[in-house]
């Protein structure tokens, strides 16, 4: 029985978790839940879960949360609170792997800590990799811990890793969707409104890393990812848009065998393999039904239309703290993009010019990668006047 910490439990990536750990509910059970802020559900989960501890960020909601739990007649596990409470969980003694699924920077400390003390990191959390990769790879050569993504392009990799060594790669492609503007004409992109980008043609997901798709900037923000969690050179990682998102990413192979993880678009699949890795287990993930899938194309990003690509590369070339900044900028101008303060095509230039003004440092501590990630907010807020 492998005991689980689940730390952003409320979201969507912490609530079809749930649903794998209760589908193996014979090899899984839940240690301790946290969330933001999200108490209400947290304590419905407590209700059905039982976990020993849980974790709530916003420590303002501890009250209201015990009052939940007494309403739906729970007993009211230990709590901690705080991003302390977090770094507890993700580093107990009873914790078997940790499920890192908040979102944002929050979900960088108790990563972190999970790989300081060697466990097993289910990694959902992007800003974790893009942020500080290059110190979780060394943390965790140094630890013994191991990190499987949960991210479906990175699970994917993943998986078609295993058909050969690592000397044999020849590069990783990532498939994009390519956002809903694929075949927008350059000059619309002035002009696109945060209702037209927040339609995400293949997946359902929060609002910033549904603009980061239509800007390709997640792509960017995947392939950083790689670059840590593979631990292979940004010009070994492609990137190549294929619409019906069917294809879930590929390796390359020295020989030209080319090996590519298929699938239905659903969640349960990488979640459960990060969980059972290297074994697999039945799953009631649907089979992926041929009949409807008439055509797979394949295509280069448009990289001129699509600046972010570059940043992103630009940002791996600089190093240190440059990723820190990218992630950072981003999050800023795409919070302006959706409260009407800046053009869609106004998000990649500030992000260029905040990333030119950076100073890299050597992102070798987390104090100065998020060092680096306050001043880029600063940077950015600034440009938006
Ligand atoms: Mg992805």
């Amino acid at each position: 029985m492998k005991r689980v910490a689940l730390i952003g439990s409320t979201g969507s990536i912490g609530q079809n978790t749930l649903r794998v750990v209760e589908h193996l509910s014979d090899r899984f059970k839940i240690f301790a839940l946290a969330a933001n802020s999200a108490v209400d559900r947290l304590a419905e989960q407590t209700a059905t879960f039982r976990p020993k501890v849980v974790g709530i960020m916003d420590a303002a909601r501890l009250d209201e949360f015990r009052t939940r739990c007494a309403a739906l007649h729970a007993a009211v596990p230990d709590v901690v609170v705080g991003v302390d409470g977090l770094r507890q969980i993700a580093s107990a003694a009873e914790a078997d792997v940790l499920v890192s699924a908040a979102v944002g920077a929050a979900g960088l400390h108790p990563t972190y800590s999970a790989v300081a003390a060697g466990k097993t990191v289910a990694l959902a959390n992007k800003e974790a990799m893009v942020l500080a990769g290059e110190l979780l790879r060394n943390t965790a050569s140094r630890t013994g811990a191991r990190v499987i993504p949960i991210d479906s392009e990175h699970s994917a990799v993943d998986q078609c890793l295993r058909s050969g060594g690592r000397g044999e790669v020849r590069r990783l492609i990532l498939t994009a969707s390519g956002g809903p503007f694929r075949e927008t004409p350059a000059e619309r992109f002035q002009n696109i409104t945060p209702e037209e980008a927040l339609k995400h043609p293949t997946w359902q997901m929060g609002k910033r890393i549904t603009i980061d798709s239509a800007t390709l900037m997640n792509k960017g923000l995947e392939v950083i990812e790689a670059r840590w969690l593979f631990d292979v050179p940004p010009e070994k990682i492609d990137i190549m848009v294929h619409p019906q998102s069917v294809v879930h990413s590929m390796v390359e192979f020295v020989d030209g065998s080319v090996i590519a993880q298929l699938g239905t678009a659903d969640m349960r699949q990488p979640i459960q393999y990060a969980l059972t890795y290297p074994e697999r287990f039945s799953s009631p993930v649907a089979s992926l039904d041929w009949t409807t899938v008439p055509r797979l194309d394949f295509a280069l990003p448009d990289r001129q239309k699509f600046p972010c690509v570059n940043l992103a590369y630009r940002a791996i070339e600089m190093g240190g703290t440059a990723p820190a900044v990218l992630n950072a900028a981003d999050e800023v101008v795409v919070a302006a993009f959706l409260d009407r303060q800046i053009a869609f095509s106004a998000i990649p230039q500030i992000i260029a010019t905040t990333l030119d003004a950076h100073s890299v440092e050597p992102a070798d501590s987390l104090e100065t990668i998020l060092k680096a990630d306050t001043w880029a907010r600063h940077e950015a807020r600034r440009r938006l006047q």
